[in-house]
C-alpha cells in the first residue's frame, strides 16, 4: 500500500489524481491541500475518509475548521505541516505558481519522493531541489506529460548514448501568427488540446509554458541547455522524443491525457491499468512538425537564456511572468506586454548564483514588486 498525500487536490492533477486513485488498491490518499476551497476538498475527504486537510488561505481555513468534520491545517505552513502530520511514500505536488517550491522542500528533506506537477518547484529552485534530492535519496518523479514521456524513455538508457531530447509544444492558440498584437483574454484561454488552469493556459499560449520546461528537464535529467530542444507539433500526440548516438529516435505517443502521466508517477516504477482512449493513428491520420518561433514568441527565448544563466535567473523569470499573467488577465496589460515585463524585470533584478532557498524565497518577491511597478508604468 502506497501512502498519497495530495497537494492541490481540487486543482486539475488534483481530482484526475485521486480518480486513479479510486480505481485502485494498493493507493491509500492521506490528507488534502487546496488554496482556497475548503468545501470541495471536504467533499473529498469524506469519500476516501480522509482526517486531515490543510487550506492555505487563512480566511478559508477558518472557515473550514468550523464546516470540515476532521483536523484542518492553516496556512502555507500548514500545507508544509500537513507533510509532517501524515508522513505518505509520496506527496503529489500539484500546487500551481511559487508556493508549490516549499512543500517540495519539506518532502524532499524528510527523503519523501515528490510526484510533481509543479513545474516552479524546478524552474525557481531546480539546483537547489536536485542537489536536495540526492543528499535524501528522494526520487522525484516528473508529472508533467513531456517529461514524464522524457523519463519513461531514459530509464533505460545510458546518459552518454543520448544526442538530444526534444520537448514537443503544441504551438498554443496562436501558433502560426507572426504579430501577437490585439489578442483577447478569451481567445487566451481558448487551448486547442490540453484543458488547464488558468494560468498554465496562458503560459502555453505564450510558450513561456514550454520555456519552463526546457528548465525543468534540464534539472530533471541533468542536462545542458544546446542538449535540449523543442519542436511544436500541434496534436500533441507524440509527447516528446529522444535522439541516441547511433541515429534511433524514440518517442513517446498517446493522447494527451494527464491520467496517464499521473499514474505512472504514482505507481512507479511498475505500470498500472489505466483506463484511457487507447491511440488508434490510423484515425488520427496525420502528424504536423514544425520549428518554434521564438522571435514572435519571446518567452520562449527569455526563459532559454535564463535557464543558460542559471543561479537566480530563472526564479526572476518565474516571479515576473506569474505577475505578468495575473496582471494579463485581469486586463491591465496586453498579451504582448507579457514578455516586455518579463524581459524588464530580469534586466532589473540582475543575475547571480542561488546560494539557498531563502534567497530565492527573497528574490523572488523582490521580482514581484519590481514586475509590478513595471505594469503600473505600462498602464
Ligand atoms: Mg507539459
Amino acid at each position: 500500500m502506497k501512502r498519497v498525500l495530495i497537494l492541490g487536490s481540487t486543482g486539475s492533477i488534483g481530482t484526475q489524481a485521486l480518480e486513479i486513485i479510486a480505481d485502485r488498491e494498493d493507493l491509500e490518499p492521506v490528507g488534502l491541500a487546496v488554496g482556497r476551497d475548503w468545501q470541495t476538498a471536504a467533499v473529498q475527504a469524506k469519500g476516501f475518509e480522509i482526517k486531515t486537510i490543510a487550506v492555505a488561505d487563512r480566511a478559508a481555513a477558518e472557515e473550514a475548521k468550523s464546516g470540515f468534520d476532521g483536523a484542518v491545517l492553516s496556512g502555507e505552513q500548514g500545507v508544509i505541516e500537513l507533510i509532517g502530520v501524515t508522513r505518505p511514500d509520496i506527496v503529489l505536488n500539484g500546487i500551481v505558481g511559487a508556493a508549490g517550491l516549499g512543500p517540495t522542500i519539506a518532502a524532499l528533506s524528510q527523503g519523501i519522493d515528490v510526484a510533481l506537477a509543479n513545474k516552479e518547484s524546478l524552474v525557481i529552485g531546480g539546483e537547489l531541489v536536485t542537489e536536495l534530492a540526492a543528499a535524501t535519496g528522494a526520487k522525484l518523479l516528473p508529472v508533467d506529460s513531456e517529461h514524464s514521456a522524457l523519463f519513461q524513455l531514459l530509464e533505460n538508457e545510458d546518459h552518454a548514448a543520448l544526442d538530444r531530447i526534444v520537448l514537443t509544444a503544441s504551438g498554443g492558440p496562436f501558433r502560426g501568427r507572426t504579430d501577437l498584437d490585439g489578442i483577447t483574454v478569451e481567445q487566451a484561454l481558448d487551448h486547442p488540446t490540453w484543458a488547464m488552469g488558468g494560468r498554465i493556459t496562458i503560459d502555453s499560449a505564450t510558450l513561456m509554458n514550454k520555456g519552463f520546461e526546457m528548465i525543468e528537464a534540464a534539472h530533471l535529467f541533468g542536462l545542458p541547455y544546446e542538449q535540449i530542444d523543442v519542436v511544436v507539433h500541434p496534436q500533441s500526440i507524440v509527447h516528446s522524443l529522444i535522439d541516441l548516438k547511433d541515429g534511433a529516435t524514440l518517442a513517446h505517443l498517446g493522447y494527451p491525457d494527464m491520467r496517464v502521466p499521473i499514474a505512472y508517477a504514482l505507481t512507479w516504477p511498475e505500470r498500472s491499468d489505466v483506463p484511457v482512449e487507447r491511440l488508434d493513428l490510423a484515425r488520427v491520420g496525420r502528424l504536423d512538425f514544425e520549428e518554434p518561433d521564438p522571435g514572435t514568441f519571446r518567452c520562449l527565448a527569455l526563459a532559454r537564456e535564463a535557464g543558460r544563466s542559471g543561479g537566480i535567473a530563472p526564479c526572476v523569470l518565474n516571479a515576473a511572468d506569474e505577475v505578468a499573467v495575473a496582471a494579463f488577465l485581469e486586463g491591465m496589460i496586453t498579451f504582448k506586454d507579457i514578455s516586455t515585463v518579463i524581459e524588464r524585470t530580469i534586466e532589473d533584478v540582475g543575475s547571480g548564483p542561488a546560494k539557498g532557498f531563502d534567497e530565492l524565497f527573497a528574490i523572488d518577491e523582490a521580482s514581484r514588486e519590481r514586475a509590478s511597478e513595471i505594469i503600473s508604468g505600462l498602464t
